[in-house]
């Protein structure tokens, strides 16, 4: 059985991979639904996760502390546009569940939210971020003593930062996703999938690499979808894609993007996140990035 499964599994796994050269291609021509036939796979759920909340009322836990602005914060931000995403994804693509990680003002864990993640078998991770820059270290002459200068450090907060940035989850973290992928998509398949990964069974680490590969190739590519739409249709500053190890993007077993959706210590982007119009472009971009990405991971040619 264990065979079965898993070379269904691998073929499953190398069809999805055959076709995921289409993907390059298909960013410009617009998915043909009556000239292909569908795998079956379906992207069903969806995870928004608003990122950084604050710390709740009442507690003394180690709260992280999310960025923020002169006059809004991270945690407020990030759950608007959340709410407004699930909003408009459930508006659009009727089909897709959304789940969000966090409903109210209050953080939670990086653990967590991994975990609602993988508990609602989510088939995207959408981690929604506003940025911010370090203060600045800048010595500086406070006077003179026996004719030499004495300084003094002063942090002057650096403003400079804009626009947006994606983050995929990098190879140095890989460790943490096998076990998501091991915990949630192996063992908790369905009862013909159960094969846990053995590093001494080749099949099975063949297997988990696949998993790996195609969820990397995935998140950069959704990643990139998105950016497209923040930048090319709402005139966005790029800031790019970048790989770096997040403890919620690796703990996901699925395709996973951190968005970063503006600088909120600059002034033209936190006034720009804060209003309607930039929330509702930022939303109308993502939601068109995912529709994108939807018809090309549904799409098989005949
Ligand atoms: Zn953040």
């Amino acid at each position: 059985m264990k065979n079965k499964a898993l070379k269904r599994l691998i073929y499953g796994l190398s069809l999805l991979l055959t076709f995921a050269p289409v993907y390059s291609f298909a960013l410009t021509t617009h998915t043909k639904h009556d000239t292909v036939t569908t795998t079956g796979y379906k992207l069903r759920t969806i995870i928004v996760d608003p990122g950084h909340g604050g710390k709740p009322s009442g507690t003394t836990g180690n709260y992280s502390h999310g960025a923020s602005g002169s006059y809004s914060s991270e945690r407020n931000v990030t759950l608007a546009l959340a709410l407004k995403l699930q909003k408009e994804l459930e508006k659009e693509l009727p089909s897709i569940k959304v789940v969000l990680t966090r409903t109210t003002e209050d953080d939670i864990s990086f653990q967590r939210r991994a975990q609602i993640a993988n508990e609602n078998k989510g088939d995207l991770f959408i981690s929604l971020h506003c940025n911010s820059l370090p203060d600045r270290h800048i010595r500086e002459v406070v006077g003179h003593k026996h004719h030499k200068p004495v300084y003094r450090t002063i942090e002057i907060p650096d403003h400079s930062g804009r626009g947006v940035l994606m983050l995929v989850y990098g190879f140095h973290r890989s460790k943490e996703e096998e076990n998501a992928i091991k915990e949630n998509v192996i063992e908790g398949g369905d009862s013909e999938m159960n094969a846990s990964p053995d590093p001494n069974d080749p099949e099975s680490m063949i297997l988990m690499n696949e998993y790996k590969r195609k969820y990397r190739k995935q998140s950069i590519h959704l990643a990139e979808l998105i950016d497209g739409e923040l930048v090319d249709t709402d005139g966005r500053h790029n800031e790019g894609i970048r790989e770096q190890g997040i403890y919620v993007l690796c703990h996901s077993a699925m395709p996973a993007v951190l968005v970063e959706t503006g600088y909120i210590d600059n002034p033209d982007d936190e006034a720009y996140l804060n209003s309607e119009k930039g929330q509702d472009e930022i939303v109308a971009s993502i939601v068109r990035a995912i529709e994108n990405y939807k018809a090309e991971v549904e799409q098989v040619s005949p």
